[in-house]
């Protein structure tokens, strides 16, 4: 079955429904949404594109985003949402990679990228792109749920991007654990893209078409806490996805402007660690409106999620575990920790292993990376955790990122969440630092907010942590090093420290 499907349904069913909102605007219902998606389809196939090709879209968001998406899955094709932040050359490599045969561009992106790539462009909003988006449409071409769908590059904190083959069966069985397991949808809603639509919140849009809501677009194009706040207010009832550091924003916002989240159903938030400290302040404004997810493009947003109720909850003696935690296991997956022997038991340390309907079946044409990831059924993420005796993982960190000093594991975010509990630390960042006498030492970068030194927070690690686990040193900087989907670059900050 082919995803385009759920639209056809949608724009026969609401038809006059509200679908595609341009900040305050409502610029197409679901049957203006329908109408331009399949002459896009069609267009594309007079084109030269058939079932399987691969269409790139390096734009930044933008309502007609989800009618290009749309239009090429209706078309049979796959489309390669390339993260608007990265470079023309980046995108270019990207576009190489995939094979793509055309690229879908908004203006700006559009013009870097055109130096770069041979393959034809169609600019949103451009009068090629109104001329394929209007005249006659087509139905949706049968796809099987192996077929791909979604051809999502990683955002990859070292190396070359790998393309993850996300297939209509996967993003189905990822839109339909949404209502069971992260929250419940319904025509009413709103889902507001705030965070790039290449990537998590992009993911979240089929089910909200499925369901006929209504999808908004910001004005900027981009994460504005205060425009999000103010169309929330106007539409009401809106959700969306954010990183942990969209959600601080957030808070930082709303505090300043004395507004309590008026219009926000839920915010979704994961894709990096979220602080105790900082989701504590965000539930105790905002109230019991926060979701979290853990997934990663290999299952994409569904491993496991952290409910409202959860995130809520300051009841449970062992809530502070709970809310450290990323929750259970999504309906539609397995979770298990491998250790060098197999699987581990409750509460022991080793990677996160997931199976599943939205497991990928393999990377795009890297072989190599496919059978080091896929083993024995089971995707090997990388992360390292524990699950408890009810089901609740834990996330260490990245298996590269633990510390090995003095042949005790250390894991930064242990060090980074107390930390992040001083007054005077904004932000914080841990890694290791090869030393002679202990393999590695433990530093930490530190993002000030106010007064504070060395010593002060030497003093709070003392009385919070392990001796062993503390820093051996601090380094105070402006900003930490940030990839474009606002992850911390621990690479950076090692090379940094191997440069002196
Ligand atoms: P990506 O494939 O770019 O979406 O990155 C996925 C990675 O982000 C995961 O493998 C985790 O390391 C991290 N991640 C995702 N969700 C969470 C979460 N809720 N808490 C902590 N880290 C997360």
């Amino acid at each position: 079955m082919n995803l385009a499907i759920w639209l056809e349904r949608a724009a026969a069913v609401s038809g006059g429904a509200p679908a595609l909102c341009h900040g305050d605007a409502v610029v197409a219902d679901y049957r203006g949404f329908a109408d331009r998606a399949a002459p896009f389809a069609a267009a594309l196939r007079e084109r030269g594109v058939t079932p399987g090709d691969r269409v790139a879209v390096f734009a930044k968001n933008h309502p007609d985003y989800l009618v290009v998406m749309f239009g090429v899955w209706i078309a049979g094709a796959a489309a390669v949402p390339i993260n608007a932040k990265l470079h023309a050359k980046e995108a270019a490599w990207i576009i190489g990679d995939a094979g793509a045969v055309l690229g879908v561009v908004t203006a700006e992106l559009g013009a870097a990228l055109a130096a770069e790539v041979q393959v034809p462009l169609v600019e949103i909003g451009g009068a090629e792109f109104i001329e394929m988006t209007s005249g006659a449409g087509m139905g949706s071409v049968p796809r099987e749920p192996d077929d791909l769908c979604w051809l999502f590059y990683t955002s990859g904190t070292t190396g070359r991007p790998k393309g993850v083959r996300i297939t209509h069966g996967m993003l189905m069985a990822t839109s339909l654990a949404y209502p069971v397991d992260v929250d419940p949808v319904s025509a009413a809603d709103a889902a507001l893209y705030a965070a790039p639509m290449s990537h998590g919140a992009g993911i979240y849009a089929p089910i909200h078409v499925r369901v006929g809501a209504a999808h908004i677009v910001p004005r900027s194009g981009g994460f504005d806490a205060d425009e999000v706040l103010a169309l929330a207010r106007g539409h009401g009832q809106v959700s969306m996805f954010m990183a942990p550091t969209m959600v601080r924003r957030l808070t930082d916002a709303a505090k300043a402007a004395g507004r309590r989240g008026e219009g926000i159903k839920t915010v979704v938030y994961g894709g990096g660690p979220m602080y105790l400290a900082d989701i504590v302040e965000a539930v105790d404004w905002f109230g019991p409106r926060f979701v979290q997810i853990y997934g990663q493009g290999e299952c994409p947003m569904a491993i496991t999620a952290l409910s409202r109720d959860e995130v809520a909850d300051r009841s449970h003696p062992r809530w502070r575990e709970r809310l450290g935690s990323v929750g259970r296991a999504q309906s539609v997956v397995e979770v298990a920790i491998g250790g060098p022997d197999g699987v581990l038991g409750p509460g022991e340390t080793g990677e996160i292993m997931v199976k599943g309907l939205p497991v990928m079946p393999g990377y795009w044409r890297n072989e190599a990376a496919t059978a080091k990831t896929l083993r024995d059924g089971w995707l090997m993420t990388g992360d390292v955790g524990r699950l408890d005796a009810d089901g609740y993982l834990t996330l260490a960190d990245r298996s590269k990122d633990v510390i090995i000093s003095g042949g005790t594991n250390i894991y930064p975010r242990e060090v980074e969440e107390v930390l992040m509990q001083h007054t005077g630390v904004h932000e914080v960042s841990v890694v290791g630092r090869p030393s002679a006498e202990w393999g590695e030492d433990v530093v930490a970068f530190v993002v000030a907010s106010g007064a504070v030194d060395q010593r002060a927070l030497d003093a709070f690690c003392l009385e919070n942590i392990a001796r062993f686990k503390r820093p051996k040193s601090y380094m105070f900087v402006d900003a930490l090093p940030k990839n474009n989907y606002g992850k911390v670059l621990k690479t950076e900050l090692r090379k940094r420290l191997a440069e002196g």
